[in-house]
């Protein structure tokens, strides 16, 4: 049996990353897709299980216990992969911005980074703004967005342009096939 393989989803906020990585587990019974924690407060519109929302202090425990695979501090919250159960059976999926993709990579030098480009700066802007955030918020995440990209565009393996649902999806499974057959060939 190959040891799973690590797929980190990474990309600019706005990009769409949240709904591909549900379709891509909804299709693909063989990946598992990493719950991450988050000390952000939980949006009205998010679902319950979206993260595992947790205290700053839990957070912070959890650190110092060793319990998460990367974690970081994003626009003034932390989120963090916790440390995955060994399922040798199924490839795992992160869904995580450049920092914590940085550092995935470092442990996992064999991790594949996806990075999800926006089609354009106005499509990315509409999305940021449609999930009801505070102005500046919204302006916070766009700047980030910017510092985001070219580190992502470096690092990646892929590179794929969220430009139709549909095909990113097809694209990234098909990625995601490729490698799974080049690890057990080659
Ligand atoms: P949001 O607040 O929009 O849900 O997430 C903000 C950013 O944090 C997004 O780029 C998202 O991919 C990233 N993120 C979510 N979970 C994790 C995690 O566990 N670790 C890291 N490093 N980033 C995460």
């Amino acid at each position: 049996m190959e040891s799973p393989v690590i797929i980190v989803v990474s990309g600019p906020g706005g990009v769409g990353k949240g709904t591909i990585v549900d379709a891509l587990v909804e299709r693909d019974p063989a990946l598992f897709l990493s719950r991450s924690w988050t000390t952000r407060e939980q949006r009205p519109s998010e679902s319950d299980d979206a993260y595992v929302f947790t205290t700053t202090a839990q957070f912070e425990q959890r650190i110092s216990d060793g319990g998460f695979l990367e974690w970081t501090e994003f626009l003034g919250n932390y989120y963090g992969s916790p440390t995955p159960d060994v399922d040798e059976s199924r490839d795992l999926v992160l869904e995580i911005e450049v920092d914590g993709a940085q550092q995935v990579k470092r442990i996992h030098p064999d991790a594949v980074l996806i990075f999800v480009l926006p089609p354009s700066r106005a499509e990315q802007e509409r999305r940021l703004r449609g999930r009801g955030d505070l102005e500046h918020k919204v302006l916070a995440r766009l700047k980030k967005a910017e510092e985001e990209e070219p580190v992502g565009r470096r690092l990646a393996d892929f590179t794929v342009v969220n430009d139709d649902l549909e095909e990113t999806i097809d694209e990234m499974l098909g990625i995601i096939d490729a490698v799974r057959s080049s690890r057990q060939h080659g």
